[in-house]
């Protein structure tokens, strides 16, 4: 390797530690007789968009709910910008996530579903700031109308409209893509690609491989809990064979 190797995607002084935003090392999660994840590595470092891609309960979203606190692992150890993820304040405010179900208050309306995660993350938000978040996810003419009402699509801009409120460093998303027509898959990848251009790192969990080929440097593939592929996306479609679980190449990086 050669002397003063920079890490992919990072911008500015590679050798500080700061620019390891997520790592997972030899993470396993059982859930009764599931593995859901085995020994598990992964390493993303500032500035990177890596997709997680896997069938169905290939641990796709157990990960991302490693990541984000909202369980444990049985094994290993998860870090996120060089802390445990439960470490509260000070962790919390620098990431925003998109879960797999909306989780949004189908009685509060959308500016309310804002104001209630501005308070999570200890944001003083106006109005204001609000409504112009909304209006960046093109919702600010139904700010005051109930969650409920909102067609599927509403509702994925509502939570990535929450998830990136704090405007995180980190963006961790989980199937964006789903449950959306053609419209909302373009409205998605230039969302996705805002975040790109204002140098956001980003984990994108999907089975729509063709798209986060598409929008993402790095692809990690997952098959039954385990990592079988990570690196370039360019290099993904000859080290994997999407119909059979072959895998000609295990690139680790
Ligand atoms: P993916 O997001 O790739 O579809 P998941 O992470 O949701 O995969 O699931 C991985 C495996 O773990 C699956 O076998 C799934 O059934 C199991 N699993 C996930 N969450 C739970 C849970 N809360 N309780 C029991 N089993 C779970
Ligand atoms: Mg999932």
């Amino acid at each position: 390797m050669a002397e003063n190797a920079k890490a992919p995607g990072v911008a500015g002084d590679p050798t500080e530690p700061a620019a390891l935003v997520v790592e997972a090392r030899q993470v396993s999660k059982r859930y009764a007789r599931t593995w859901a994840l085995r020994a598990v590595d992964l390493q993303v470092v500032r500035g990177e968009l890596v997709s997680l891609l896997g069938p169905n309960g290939s641990g796709k979203s157990t990960l991302l709910r490693l990541l984000t606190a909202v369980t444990r692992p049985t094994y290993g150890q998860v870090k996120i910008f060089g802390q445990q993820p439960r470490n509260g304040l000070g962790v919390r405010e620098r990431f925003g996530v998109l879960p797999h179900q909306s989780y949004l208050y189908g009685e509060l309306t959308a500016i309310e579903n804002l104001r209630f995660a501005a308070t999570m993350y200890g944001m003083l938000a106006e109005r204001d700031e609000l409504v112009e978040a909304l209006a960046h996810v093109g919702l600010a003419h139904v700010a005051d109308a109930q969650a409920r009402t909102f067609s599927s699509g509403m509702r994925k801009r509502l939570a990535l409209a929450r998830a990136t409120l704090h405007d995180p460093e980190l963006v961790l998303l989980d199937e964006p893509y789903g449950a959306l027509d053609v419209e909302g898959i373009g409205w998605v990848d230039r969302f996705v690609g805002e975040l790109r251009e204002a140098g956001k790192t980003l984990v994108i969990a999907t089975h729509e491989i063709g798209r986060a080929l598409a929008l993402c440097d790095r692809a990690v593939a997952l098959r039954g809990g385990k990592v079988v592929f990570d690196g370039p996306t360019s290099e993904y479609e000859g080290a994997i064979d999407g119909a059979t679980e072959a895998v000609g190449l295990g690139v680790k990086v």
